[in-house]
């Protein structure tokens, strides 16, 4: 980004407005650690006005025919192909996305508003058979109301679109408060979204800290949902929070997910695949290819062979288009991936390659091999660039590996073997599993989301729009029925 840095307002009622105490913060770019913007520090009173807007919105919002919200929702989109460049260069600066990631982000985000735009003419419902004679029974939908999103950093673009696009489709307000690592890309795309036509008070951003402006709107009585992606004691915290006051809640929250590389697979191509699932975005990914289960005799080879691509990754700048991924997002990051590396190597486990910083807050890409399976690397998320390879003797031993998680996020399984690929597929226990290609797999129209302490619920296509809103049975009699007195 080029010029002095300007200051960000929170985004309400189709504005930007600066925090009531006045306060901001910094958002800082971890390549270069340069100020790019002081943003609002949010705390009660912005709260308050940012709720009061969205009930305002959501009155109209909810009140428009579907089609309306689909042709804003459309312009949304095409609104945001406008800003591309914009967008994709501040995603580059803020999160240390790489060029190739960040328009991915941007791509993403298009065409997740362009798949809810469609999910708005699908609140579909029923009819029921009545037990009752001369009873009619409808089930309608509606919006829920007011869905508070919190959204992380690391792709803080295509899950902050994705996050909003299906609520908004089912005629619901959105509140967003954004990681504070990256809260001017937030801002950036509600003023985008605005300028293509969505009314006023219908997708408010109050920029800020968990502990500050976070925890207040997750408990404000006049929010009736959230939809939280974040780490697993983020999703604890704000789950407690919401269920004082009933809220319907989507927590998409931490993963530590597996890898299981049959042996009819060749171990050169597996390590490919896998090398783009361990080390995208440097590992900052919640479905991040972390536990990788090779089954015998290739155990090794593969560990080699990922050793050698690892080595073989460019780091550069982020804009060059063969830069593999960038820096973490802060130092605390790089501290806890230092921790993690050394724990498991003070275990026994060998580092084939890696383990340390490359330069300021990139980190090495590490391969990890027979790591312990307790202790930090192994139960905590690392998200670094550390992948772990396992040999284990057969497919029972390989699916007993991967379950061995209090996570279930996404798993990959490599192999040309539709039988035992199914088998693994069924017998695994996470979200998603997919058989031909690593873990980290998302599309608009798939539910996303986990089995343990990856989550609760579901999120994407009319999954989230379920997720979003009430049924409502409406009967009518439509004749005389006996009554008993
Ligand atoms: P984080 O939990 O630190 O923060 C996520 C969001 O929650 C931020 O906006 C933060 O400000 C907010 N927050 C933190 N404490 C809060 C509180 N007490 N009350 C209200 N809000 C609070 O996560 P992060 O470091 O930004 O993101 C990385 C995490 O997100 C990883 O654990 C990753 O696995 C997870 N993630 C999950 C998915 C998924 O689909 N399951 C996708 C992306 C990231």
């Amino acid at each position: 980004m080029e010029g002095t840095p300007r200051t960000y307002g929170h985004f309400i009622h189709g504005r930007e407005v600066p925090a009531a105490t006045g306060e901001t913060f910094p958002s800082v770019a971890p390549m270069t650690d340069a100020v790019l913007g002081w943003a609002a520090r949010g705390a009660h009173d912005d709260v308050e006005r940012a709720v009061a807007s969205a009930h305002q919105g959501f009155a109209s919002w909810s009140a428009r025919p579907p089609y309306e919200r689909e042709k804003i929702l459309l312009k949304c989109a095409d609104q945001i192909e406008t800003q591309f460049d914009n967008l994709l260069n501040l995603l580059i600066d803020e999160s240390g996305s790489t060029i190739v990631k960040a328009r991915y982000e941007v791509n993403y985000a298009v065409s997740v508003l362009r798949a809810a735009a469609g999910e708005a003419r699908r609140l579909y419902a029923d009819t029921l058979p009545n037990e009752k004679p001369h009873r009619m029974s409808l089930v309608v939908r509606e919006p829920i109301g007011v869905v508070l999103v919190i959204s992380p950093f690391n792709a803080p673009l295509a899950l902050l679109a994705k996050m909003i696009a299906f609520p908004l489709a089912a005629g619901n307000a959105v509140i967003a408060k954004p990681s504070e690592e990256t809260p001017l890309i937030a801002i950036e795309l509600a003023r985008t979204m605005s300028a293509a036509g969505l009314p006023d008070g219908v997708f408010n951003v109050i920029t800020g800290f968990g502990a500050e402006c976070g925890e207040q709107l997750a408990s404000h009585p006049l929010i009736n949902g959230i939809a939280l992606t974040g780490s697993t004691a983020t999703g604890v915290k704000v789950g407690q929070l919401a269920a004082q006051s009933m809220k319907r809640m989507q927590l998409e929250l931490g993963g530590k997910n597996p890898l299981l590389i049959l042996n009819d697979v060749d171990v050169r191509e597996a390590a490919d695949i896998a090398a783009v699932g361990a080390f995208t975005h440097g590992g900052q990914i919640c479905m991040a290819s972390v536990r990788i289960v090779v089954e015998a005799p290739n155990g090794r080879s593969f560990a080699e062979a990922l050793a050698g691509k690892a080595e073989r990754l460019y780091l550069g700048d982020l804009r060059d288009e063969r830069t593999a991924y960038g820096p973490l997002i802060n130092q605390r990051a790089v501290a806890k991936v230092v921790r993690h590396v050394q724990a498991a190597r003070s275990a026994g486990a060998e580092v084939l390659t890696g383990g340390d910083v490359h330069r300021g807050l990139v980190f090495q890409p590490t391969v990890i091999y027979n790591p312990p399976r307790s202790g930090p690397c192994w139960d905590e998320e690392t998200f670094g660039p550390v992948a772990m390879v396992l040999e284990a003797a057969e497919l029972e031993e390989m699916i007993a590996i991967a379950n061995d998680s209090s996570y279930g996020l996404s798993a990959g399984v490599l192999t040309r073997d539709l039988v035992r690929g199914m088998t693994a597929a069924r017998r695994i226990r996470c979200g998603a599993v997919h058989i031909g290609t690593h873990s980290f797999q998302s599309d608009p129209l798939a539910p996303v989301g986990g089995f343990g302490m990856s989550g609760l619920g579901r999120s994407g296509g009319k999954y989230s729009v379920e997720h979003f809103t009430e049924l409502k049975w409406i009967s009518l009699e439509l004749g005389e029925t006996p009554r008993p007195f």
